[in-house]
């Protein structure tokens, strides 16, 4: 399946200058939705995978769906001051700003294998940040899927450690 074509692209948004790629038209087509997420599922199936880990609010959406294919649990990675209980934090740079991410601190056991979801791989400042929330808790981060990759953005490199898997590439 051609997943691309589900891909809205909005120029200057949110900012001037930032060619935004909105999988809302992807989430709203069943048949497409479940494509996307069951090509993360096979990726998933073979790494022993304990728990999914995805970043607000967009990793929520692909990475809920993948976890309850594998069985698994999720656990969110939210801003501050989102998650209720006590928790363990991380500065990180965005493709625009600069933000802290969250995550309970009884999310992930120690030595748990944590697949990481988001929606898009821009910089990697967003899963670099994710990883080390993981890696605080002594998870282990088996791999990293998203629907979408800005290769020119070389997010990639900066997760040169981690097996990464994108259904979409720009
Ligand atoms: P990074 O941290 O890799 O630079 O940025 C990725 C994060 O920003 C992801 O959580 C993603 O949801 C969000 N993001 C940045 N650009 C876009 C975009 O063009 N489309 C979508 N859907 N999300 C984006």
């Amino acid at each position: 399946m051609d997943l691309e074509k589900y891909i809205a692209i909005v120029e200057d948004w949110p900012s001037k200058g930032i060619s935004f790629k909105d999988i809302t038209p992807l989430m709203a087509d069943g048949a497409a939705f479940k494509y996307a997420t069951d090509q993360i599922v096979e990726y998933a199936k073979e790494k022993q995978i304990d728990i999914v880990v995805g970043p607000e609010a967009r990793g929520f959406i692909i990475g809920c769906p993948v976890a309850y294919a594998l069985g698994v649990g999720f656990a969110p990675v939210r801003k501050e001051g989102k998650l209720p209980r006590e928790t363990i934090k991380v500065e990180y740079g965005l493709e625009y700003g600069k933000d802290v991410l969250t995550i309970h601190k009884d999310a992930v056991k120690p030595g748990q294998r944590v697949l990481i979801i988001d929606d898009l791989l821009a910089t990697g400042g967003t899963i670099e940040a994710t990883k080390k929330l993981v890696e605080q808790l002594g998870g282990i981060v088996v791999g990293a899927a998203f629907l979408i990759e800005l290769t020119y953005l070389n997010g990639r490199e900066k997760l040169s450690g981690i097996d990464l898997k994108t259904l979409i590439q720009y």
